[in-house]
């Protein structure tokens, strides 16, 4: 990437910056846990469980190795506690990131790709009440991009059917509706700490949240080979835990959440204040806490073009998600769907810059430049 006129480039997110900005504290949380001789469940993951527990007003939190495993030991706890049998639908928008999708098919379970509202690019009340049949048991409602989706509406339509409504909160972490944070919204929700998350670890990390004592115990259970007791198995469980180090990192990055969200709702303001290139969609935000910006998604018909002259002017962008689930490979048997809006926003969306470490000069600079961007093709 080249930078022509004004200085340098601005990376869409650099990791460095970002930790960069707690250096110190990180590494005497890294020495800590290096010095303890003890790397797996102790007191690092217990005391950044019962933080993050509280910090999304949750009564329990269970740390797993990542996002995807998350989800995946929500719907199979499920199973296992017979709320959930193979075969039934769970309810997903299909614009959502692979993630989602891939955990309601490892669990044997149906997903039903619902298209989302194209101005919230979360699920859409309405769409979701048309597919419910008698076969959906769950909703999965992903925040996408950092936005609370619809929740009331899809609470009632969850009571009214009798779903378990599942979180994916992997992009909403301190996200609020109605003064209810994501991880306590739904009967389970699933969060990623990976590194590019607006909470990341260092590495991979995940966790669960929920006001379930049973279902908290199963995930941790099934998260620990299935056992109850120091080898005693309960389930064929798997290996998926969160270790003391990602721990010690998140329970340091935990502290400044809030001031990182506030900085990208600044940031996100300005843009919101200040683009006003016709050619471009600013994203709808129904209600301002409910946004925790982990991504600021625009619309473009001339999302390529734009792209690439972002590029030349020193701006990296990135497109979230370049092909929806259906259209993967890995999906061959809903390569025949046909979602208009879903496909339509995979050809349109592009997330500006947004990390809590830029400058108001490289804010002011991207709107510049996006607002100076003229379509040719
Ligand atoms: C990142 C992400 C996941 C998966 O989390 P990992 O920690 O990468 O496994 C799941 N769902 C959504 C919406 C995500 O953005």
């Amino acid at each position: 990437m080249t930078a022509n006129n004004s200085g340098s480039v601005i990376p869409f997110l650099s990791l460095k910056e970002v930790n960069d900005q707690y250096n110190a504290e990180l590494k005497q949380a890294a020495c800590r846990v290096i010095d303890s001789g003890w790397y797996l469940q102790g007191t690092e993951v217990s005391e950044f469980e019962g933080a993050f527990a509280e910090f999304c007003g949750a009564k329990y939190c269970v740390g797993v190795a990542n996002g995807l495993d998350a989800l995946n030991l929500i719907f199979r706890a499920y199973l296992e506690m017979g709320k959930l049998e193979k075969g039934d639908e769970v309810i997903v928008p299909a614009n959502t990131y692979i993630a989602s999708v891939l955990a309601i098919t490892e669990n044997g379970l149906t997903p039903v790709l619902v298209e989302p509202s194209a101005s919230t690019f979360n699920l859409d009340p309405i769409k979701v009440k048309e597919r419910v049949s008698k076969k959906t048991k769950a909703i999965l409602a992903v925040h996408l991009y950092g936005q609370i989706t619809d929740f009331e509406q899809l609470d009632q339509i969850s009571k009214e059917n009798n779903l378990l409504l599942i979180e994916d909160s992997a992009q909403a972490h301190g996200a609020t509706f109605e003064g209810r944070k994501a991880g306590n919204l739904g009967h389970a929700s699933g969060f990623s700490f990976y590194p590019g998350k607006n909470l990341g670890a260092l590495g991979d990390a995940g966790a669960v949240t929920t006001n379930d004592a049973e279902l908290a115990k199963l995930v941790k259970n099934l998260g620990n080979y299935g056992t109850s007791k120091r080898y005693i198995n309960d389930f064929k469980g798997i290996n998926s835990r969160l270790s003391e180090i990602q721990a010690a990192f998140l329970s340091v990055k935990l502290k400044y959440l809030i001031n990182e969200i506030e900085v990208r709702r600044n940031i996100a303001n300005k843009y919101l204040k200040k683009i006003n290139n016709p050619a471009i969609v600013l994203p709808n935000v129904p209600k301002a806490t409910a946004h925790v910006w982990h991504l600021f998604v625009i619309r473009t018909k001339h999302r390529d073009e734009l792209l690439d002259y972002m590029l030349n002017a020193g701006i990296q962008s990135l497109i979230h998600y370049p092909i929806a689930p259906h259209k993967q490979l890995a999906y061959k048997e809903y390569n025949h769907l046909m979602l208009p809006i879903t496909e339509a926003l995979q050809n349109e969306v592009l997330s500006l810059p947004i990390s809590p470490t830029l400058s108001d000069e490289q804010v002011d600079r991207i709107i510049g430049v996006v607002n100076a961007f003229k379509p040719c093709r």
